[in-house]
């Protein structure tokens, strides 16, 4: 059946939506692990930090309604450069090699920022993740490697975990205003139904025009 451009720029619209969410919608709604503590949430909405503009201040481990916070750190492997000693891991960086797991000092309170080395050897590739049933959401590990490191630890607000307020606490309490609430699915504005295509009107003027 032929499209008319009108049925374009609905489908355009809808992929721009799409796109628009996807850096922050592909984070927010990655699925629970398989152990998470679920909550149907049945909102259109959900609350969710900004990367960009959070700086690990520390709030989001304190402000939440949730105790712990609904907020836990998590590496992207995609950009973690999997070094031998990870800024968000331990604090000194010029530690021996084989040194590390014994004697390393752990930048995180909790001991939540999980090291595996998957190529073999002290000086290999080594895999840094984050418990969530540890993290308190400090911010230690996402700070250091976002001020020292590839920028591949962030914090997230869980969406398995958020009651979803309606008033997030962290976003009143967030001094950088990196808190937002974002669709959990494309939004339909109708704009789309509402434009009309010129040329599917024939305006006969007649001769007499
Ligand atoms: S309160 Fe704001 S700046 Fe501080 S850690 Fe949370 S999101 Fe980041
Ligand atoms: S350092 Fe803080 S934010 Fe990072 S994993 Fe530990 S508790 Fe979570
Ligand atoms: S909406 Fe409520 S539960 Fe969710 S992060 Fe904000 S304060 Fe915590």
């Amino acid at each position: 059946m032929k499209q008319s451009r009108r049925d374009h720029l609905k489908i355009a619209g809808n992929l721009l939506g799409i796109t628009a969410l996807g850096g922050i919608a592909a984070r927010v709604f990655s699925p629970p692990s398989e152990d998470a503590e679920f909550i149907a949430q049945g909102r259109r909405f959900a609350w969710q930090i900004d990367p960009e503009k959070c700086q690990s201040c520390g709030l989001c481990a304190t402000s939440c309604v949730r105790k712990p916070s609904a907020v836990k750190a998590v590496n992207d492997p995609k950009k973690c450069s999997n070094c031998v000693v990870c800024y968000g891991h331990i604090t000194d960086n010029r530690i021996d090699s084989d040194k590390i797991d014994s004697c390393g000092h752990h930048v995180c309170p909790v001991n939540a920022v999980k090291r595996t080395n998957f190529s073999g050897g002290v000086d290999g590739m080594f895999l840094y993740e984050q418990d969530p049933k540890l993290c308190i959401a400090c911010g230690r590990c996402t700070s250091r490697c976002n001020e020292h490191g590839s920028q591949s630890m962030f914090l997230i607000i869980r969406p398995d975990l958020c009651l979803g307020c309606n008033e997030c606490a962290i976003a009143t309490a967030c001094p950088h205003d990196a808190i937002e609430r974002v669709p959990r699915e494309p939004v339909d504005d109708y704009r789309g139904d509402y434009y009309f295509d010129t040329s599917d009107f024939y305006y006969d003027m007649g001769e007499d025009a």
